[in-house]
């Protein structure tokens, strides 16, 4: 057999991305006991490390094994009960799948929609919580079919006014676009690795208010330490998956460390380097990296004729959205990107698919020389291909970008 041989991509698209280098050691690490202490320290250790990166107080914090869609299925299966009611504003592709997700789980899903491209106001929101009284409100932060930065802040107030739990998927933005977790009142949070965090797919770190806890515990009912599978003391009716059973991963985590999966330990140390190099570096140096590379990318790109995609005011800062300008065919663009400069950049799905390609600046990848490599290749490979652009705009343009931010 052949050895395992990648070729080295620049992976610029809206993720995964390349990750940082102390997340690729952790990979390789070796593997202690389940139950071994020092297991359980850095199991405790990772819990405390996503609460700041997190930004809240929130005892029940930790991993869910799996992609950012594991996450996402733990917080939904584990609250909604058949019959509850929840609301999924809807800005892109992702707020389909909650939606989907929460149908799955039997709910009733009521959905508002803004065109891809836009974000809701807080108003539209409220509207929608008055008229329906839903028990979960699921919203979407940054949702990279979109590119948009769907604003928070102001919702959390609205879901305690109405008694709604707030639970909001922040897999494209955390790490890359500010995200406060108790100052906006949020009660349920999962997001991913493989985006600004810097780390490949399969670990989704979740957090979970008391309020939210209180609700997924009542669907779960223990005995000495056993669960009792008829659940006769819980009010709720009972959580429809194992694997995302919240109440028994909460026990599995906490002290009692009650027997549930086996905690996928390399990617535990992922996640705690992910965590460890944000916060070393620091959350708000990291933000201002992104957005540094975020509005760089932007400035090449108008700069080699070429116009961005949605409400740039809402952008974030990771991604952007490209319109594949007329004459070219967007599918040869991204190969020889691909095979020519190793660089990888994204395509788009439902209403965008061929009309736009997505160019991310996440974690490791948010610098000036993934940008400026990025901007150049595609420059090249734009005028090849017929494209009139100034040959070398782009990649001044950033470099502008970089050099007033010095200056
Ligand atoms: C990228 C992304 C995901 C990814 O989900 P996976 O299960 O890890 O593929 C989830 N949610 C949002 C908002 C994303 O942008």
């Amino acid at each position: 057999m052949k050895a395992l041989s990648l070729p080295p991509r620049l992976l610029m698209g809206p993720g995964p991305i390349n990750c940082y280098p102390r997340v690729l050691q952790a990979m390789s690490t070796q593997l202690v006991g389940q139950y071994d202490p020092v297991m359980t320290a850095y199991m405790n250790e990772v819990m405390a490390l996503y609460r700041q990166v997190f930004n809240t107080q929130n005892t029940q914090t930790l991993l869910i094994d799996g992609t950012s869609r594991a996450g996402i299925e733990a917080v939904l299966v584990s609250c909604l009960e058949p019959g509850d009611k929840v609301l999924v504003p809807i800005f892109g592709r992702f707020g389909h799948l909650l939606a989907e997700i929460a149908e799955r789980a039997d709910a009733e899903v009521h959905t508002i929609e803004v065109p891809w491209g836009e974000v809701f106001d807080p108003e539209q929101i409220e509207q929608a919580i008055r008229k329906i009284r839903p028990k979960v409100l699921a919203l979407v932060q940054g949702d990279t079919s979109t590119t948009m930065l769907q604003p928070l802040e102001h919702i959390g107030a609205i879901c305690r006014q109405y008694d709604v739990l707030f639970y909001s998927d922040a897999t494209a933005s955390i790490g890359g676009n500010p995200f406060e977790t108790d100052a906006w009142q949020l009660d349920a949070v999962s997001v991913g690795l493989q985006k600004c965090l810097g780390g490949p797919s399969g670990s989704a770190p979740v957090t979970m208010s008391d309020r939210f806890v209180d609700c997924v515990r009542q669907r779960h009912h223990v005995e000495a330490g056993i669960r009792d599978p008829h659940h006769k003391d819980a009010s709720g009716s009972r959580i429809r998956s194992n694997y995302f059973d919240l109440p028994m991963i909460m026990d599995y985590w906490g002290d009692e460390r009650l027997n549930h999966h086996t905690e996928a330990a390399s990617m535990l140390f992922c996640a705690r380097e992910c965590a460890v190099n944000l916060l070393e570096e620091g959350q708000q140096a990291v933000i201002e990296r992104h957005k540094m590379a975020g509005v760089a990318m932007l400035a090449g790109i108008q700069a080699m004729n070429l116009a961005p995609f949605g409400n740039l005011k809402h952008k974030m800062n990771n991604v952007v959205g490209v319109y594949i300008p007329m004459g070219v065919e967007g599918e040869q663009i991204r190969s020889e990107m691909l095979n020519t400069f190793n660089i990888e950049i994204g395509t788009s799905f439902g209403p965008l698919k061929g009309k736009i390609w997505r160019i991310g600046t996440m974690g490791y990848n948010a610098r000036q020389d993934a940008v400026l490599h990025t901007l150049q290749s595609l420059e090249t490979v734009l005028r090849r291909a017929g494209h009139k652009l100034s040959p070398g705009a782009g990649v001044d343009a950033a470099m502008d970008v970089y050099a007033k931010a010095i200056a």
